[in-house]
């Protein structure tokens, strides 16, 4: 029986919907790459939950954690007065990944509230309102995240957003003058998600990092998507020799919980506790059981073996290429756009995989293009089978 029953395209009658066309799939188990469907399907899972279960669904080590967070407490206070060793915990294992000067976080509920959280600290460190956002942009859908992204279909009805944001155009160097003492920060994906997976020519973003600090003003980079793992580094800056001044990150962070994350120097994070003091406040914001799994999630990253995960990403990519109706392939790691003819054949794409047996998904802003974001634990013979899989589907739409 569908979970839609009598109410056509809502998830039921009485949850918020969010789209007239939901999936409606209802999952009754996950286990590593696989969904297990309340009517005996299994769907191979090759978008991980849009860029969360990096470790693929139900990790031993991180529901061990879990387990054992669970049976210690759950909430006790509010964020940021009690020492809760699992805060701690993940803290370190997070830190000990970032580069020197990167050496506080501050820990949120969601990748959003993380922007906001990045935001008020730049307004706070810099005594300047302005920002700048970069076009194509996505950022979540608070109102700050959602001012700073910038697929203005999304935005139009919200209005009036915040004030004084402006937008770059992606790897345009001529815009980077823009960017002036007036400004407090600029908030950048440093692989841009929603846009179709587009990467950044490493001349553009070191000339942006260049600029940010010409002018004194804070770069943040966005790495709620593109961090943890994704581009097949631990964090995606990695790729292009800068350093944020404020890195954020959500999704994969928690390895299946909610958990949002920005993380700076001690120094500049020290000014949330005071003009005014509880300068950002939060109930659940760093919620033991989420920082429990984190910090076995932040601990498996230091753990992987990139060179295995660029062979296995470079394999994806080269069938990927060569099936039928593919215009173009964007890589970066496990962070994949595949490019097709047309929207419809995207959908056509979508619908069949599931017959098929496998989760693809569209992307917000290129209609013409599907996602790919397996785990890091995917299998070579996982990868074949799912290649496989997708050629077939691809043949057929
Ligand atoms: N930033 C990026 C790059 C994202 O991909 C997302 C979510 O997809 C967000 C921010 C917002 O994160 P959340 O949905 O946890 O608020």
């Amino acid at each position: 029986m569908s979970n839609n029953e009598g109410f056509d395209g809502m998830l039921s009658d009485r949850l918020a919907d969010t789209t007239p066309y939901p999936l409606g799939l209802t999952v009754e188990r996950a286990e590593g790459i696989h969904l297990h469907l309340a009517d005996g399907r299994k769907l191979m899972d090759l978008i991980s939950g849009v860029g969360v279960t990096i470790w693929g669904h139900g990790h031993p080590e991180i529901l061990a954690a879990i387990h054992a967070q669970v049976d210690q407490h759950l909430h006790a206070m509010v964020y940021g007065e009690f020492r809760q060793s699992a805060q701690i915990q993940a803290a370190h294992n997070l830190l000990s990944l970032m580069p020197e000067g990167l050496d506080a976080v501050y820990f949120v509920n969601s990748g959003a509230e993380a922007i906001e959280g990045a935001m008020k600290l730049a307004r706070r460190v810099t005594g300047r309102r302005r920002f700048f956002g970069v076009q194509g942009g996505y950022h979540g859908n608070t109102t700050g995240a959602l001012s700073i992204s910038s697929n203005e279909a999304r935005k139009a009805a919200f209005r009036p957003l915040l004030p004084e944001i402006g937008f770059l155009r992606w790897n345009e160097p001529n815009d980077l003058s823009a960017i002036d003492e007036s400004v407090a920060g600029v908030v950048v994906e440093t692989v841009q998600g929603d846009a179709g997976v587009r990467i950044p020519d490493a001349d553009w973003i070191q000339a942006l990092e260049a600029r940010c600090r010409e002018v004194g003003a804070l770069l943040i980079l966005d790495e709620i998507q593109a961090g943890m793992g994704r581009t097949g580094r631990p964090f995606a800056f990695m790729h292009f020799g800068v350093t944020p001044d404020i890195c954020v990150l959500g999704k994969a962070l928690g390895g299946g919980m909610p958990i949002g994350a920005f993380v700076s120097s001690a120094e500049r994070m020290h000014l949330l506790s005071h003009q005014p003091k509880l300068g950002h406040i939060t109930t659940f914001g760093g919620h033991p059981v989420a920082c429990a799994a984190s910090a076995v999630s932040t601990r498996l990253l230091a753990e992987v073996d990139w060179a295995g995960i660029e062979r296995l990403g470079a394999l994806m990519e080269l069938k990927l290429r060569a099936m039928k109706h593919v215009r173009a392939v964007r890589r970066l790691g496990y962070f994949v756009a595949v490019e097709l003819d047309s929207a419809e054949r995207v959908q056509g794409a979508v619908d069949r995989g599931l017959a098929s047996g496998l989760l693809i998904f569209y992307f917000l802003s290129v209609p013409h293009a599907f996602r790919l974001a397996p785990p890091l634990t995917l299998t070579e013979p996982e990868l074949h089978d799912a290649m496989e899989k997708l050629a077939s589907v691809l043949e057929s739409c």
